[in-house]
């Protein structure tokens, strides 16, 4: 007997984890399809580490069991099965040469490299592809299309205060609910000498047997990526469901929205969670959704669980930042990806994929990052890629090393955070200007430099802290440009203070570091 012929086949990636997404609109489980496939190529274009890999996998296995168990049909093509191509598209092809549907349906991919692939998969199989628009976002990228093009300079606030108007989020007759759109002022805090006290540990999951099982696949088909698995303080711990997602929320909220704001910018020795939410990674996957989270922030304020700056701080991070960032991502893409504004020309450190450093703030991130795939916004920006900007490193190599590293990363948040915000590489799209500071700034918002062999204050001389010197040095080598900047008036004030000696010694000091 042969099977019916199918009438859609539904391409589910492993970003796409929602029985609600709307590539799964209508389907009919006698007539229709789902396909999803593990594919080595999506853990080797760049070496994702042990904890990202282990991560998509897991979520993928149990995504497909929830729609087993609901008797669904689906082809799920696993990392080692024989005849596994290794490709997205070379699996997409294999699937319509078996199954010839007569039409293939996906929500829209979050990457621009993804979707071309199986737009060329699609039309080498001559099959006609379906794409819907991915709901899990508050825009969409014509909204933010539309608004850019009045716009001579895009900035956040004006995104962040459009969509808060348009979706009545934080919003009070007309008005921002406490009469301001911005509590930035209060998020600033940070932790003092005493540092941060007993911080509860957040919520981790135990690995269950699907996770288990991955994890040993993991350990032996990618032994030589990046990062750790079995680490004994922190393992694997992330959510990898949609019920182990809403828990993670509801503990977020619960213990720690309320802290969220005022130490959103802090970073303290030993301490990788502090009060962030973690769930960048389960939003990503879209085992929660953005408005879900958004609704859940906004209704601990209105029970007077946490403090407007709070919500608002977390809010505008989702609300705000990630519909940004998405929106820069496809209006730019795929020139963006080639931007360097500042001609940064050197390779990626190898302490990057170690830690081994005597800098202690870098050790401490990037150690924490390749033992858990986690690190918090500001030892993103002001640790790791405040070194590489001053350092000069190429953007696509710090940008690689980024994709690779973290559970949450995925090219459309992570590029226009790593390449515009942190490294000024498109020229001023993300940023009004480069995220350029001295070793001062992480000696306010941390405790690394108490611990540290170098002296934040001192640019020159054996102890002088590598990134005080870096940070003279940068501004040196592009003060033409940066002079040309309202926003860096000062930073070049006061370098115009230093006396050609000064200069000297910080050149001879940066070369000494690598930086030529
Ligand atoms: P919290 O600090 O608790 O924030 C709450 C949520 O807000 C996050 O879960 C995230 O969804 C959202 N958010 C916060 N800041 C941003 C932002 N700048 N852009 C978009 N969303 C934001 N985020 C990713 O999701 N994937 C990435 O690959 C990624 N790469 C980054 C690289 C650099 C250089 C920088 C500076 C930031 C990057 N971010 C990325 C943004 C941010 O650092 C992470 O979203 C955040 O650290 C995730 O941890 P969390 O869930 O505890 O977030
Ligand atoms: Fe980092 Fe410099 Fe502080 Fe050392 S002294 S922790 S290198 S900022």
């Amino acid at each position: 007997m042969t099977a019916a012929p199918i009438r859609h086949l539904v391409v589910v990636l492993g970003d796409q984890l929602d029985q609600h997404a709307a590539g799964l609109d209508g389907f009919d489980p006698k007539k229709d399809r789902i396909w999803m496939a593990e594919v080595k190529h999506e853990s080797t274009h760049v070496p994702s580490s042990k904890q990202r890999i282990a991560l998509f996998l897991s979520a993928m296995r149990h995504f497909a069991e929830e729609l087993q168990a609901r008797s669904w049909p689906i082809d799920y093509i696993r990392l080692n099965q024989p005849k596994n191509t290794a490709s997205l598209g070379g699996e997409l092809k294999r699937a319509i040469q078996t199954h010839r549907p007569a039409q293939l349906i996906m929500t829209a991919p979050g990457d621009w490299r993804v979707l071309k692939e199986l737009q060329e998969a699609a039309q080498s199989c001559k099959i006609p592809l379906e794409i819907r628009e991915d709901r899990h976002f508050f825009s969409t990228v014509r909204d933010f299309a539309q608004h850019a093009r009045s716009r001579k300079q895009l900035r956040l606030e004006y995104w962040y205060r459009e969509l808060r108007e348009k979706t009545g989020i934080l919003m009070q007759d007309g008005k921002p609910a406490g009469g301001q759109w911005n509590f930035d002022q209060d998020n600033r805090g940070a932790f003092g000498k005493e540092g941060p006290g007993v911080v509860r540990k957040p919520l981790r999951f135990k690995p269950d047997a699907i996770t288990s099982e991955v994890i040993q696949l993991v350990s032996t088909e990618f032994a030589d990526h990046p990062g750790s698995l079995a680490d004994s303080i922190d393992g694997f711990g992330w959510p990898v469901n949609r019920k182990q997602a809403l828990q993670a929320l509801d503990d977020f909220i619960k213990h720690r929205l309320a802290l969220f704001g005022a130490y959103q910018d802090a970073m303290w020795t030993g301490e990788p969670w502090l009060y962030h939410a973690h769930i960048a990674s389960a939003l990503n996957l879209k085992l929660l959704s953005a408005q879900e989270v958004v609704s859940a922030a906004e209704e601990a304020y209105k029970k007077k669980l946490a403090p407007l700056a709070a919500v608002e701080g977390f809010i505008r991070q989702i609300l705000g930042w990630r519909e940004y960032v998405r929106g820069i991502y496809w209006m730019n893409m795929p020139d963006y990806l080639e931007r360097n504004m500042l001609a940064a020309s050197q390779p990626l450190p190898d302490f990057f994929w170690t830690g081994e450093t005597e800098m202690t703030c870098l050790r401490e991130s990037i150690q924490q990052t390749l033992r858990t795939g986690y690190a918090h916004h500001i030892q993103r920006l002001m640790v790791t890629g405040l070194y590489s900007l001053l350092a000069g490193i190429h953007p696509k190599a710090i940008h690689e090393w980024y994709l690779s590293v973290y559970v949450d990363a995925v090219e459309w948040v992570e590029l226009p955070n790593v390449l515009g915000m942190s490294q000024y590489a498109d020229g001023g799209v993300m940023a009004s200007k480069p995220y350029a500071a001295s070793g001062k700034y992480i000696d306010r918002m941390s405790n690394y430099c108490k611990g540290c062999r170098f002296d934040p204050a001192k640019s020159t001389g054996k102890d002088a802290c590598p990134i005080t010197t870096l940070y003279w040095d940068f501004l040196m080598r592009h003060e033409a440009l940066l002079a040309k900047n309202p926003r860096m008036v000062m930073q070049i004030r006061n370098l115009n203070r230093l006396s050609a000696a000064d200069r000297k010694a910080i050149r001879v000091r940066a070369s000494q570091l690598g930086v030529s």
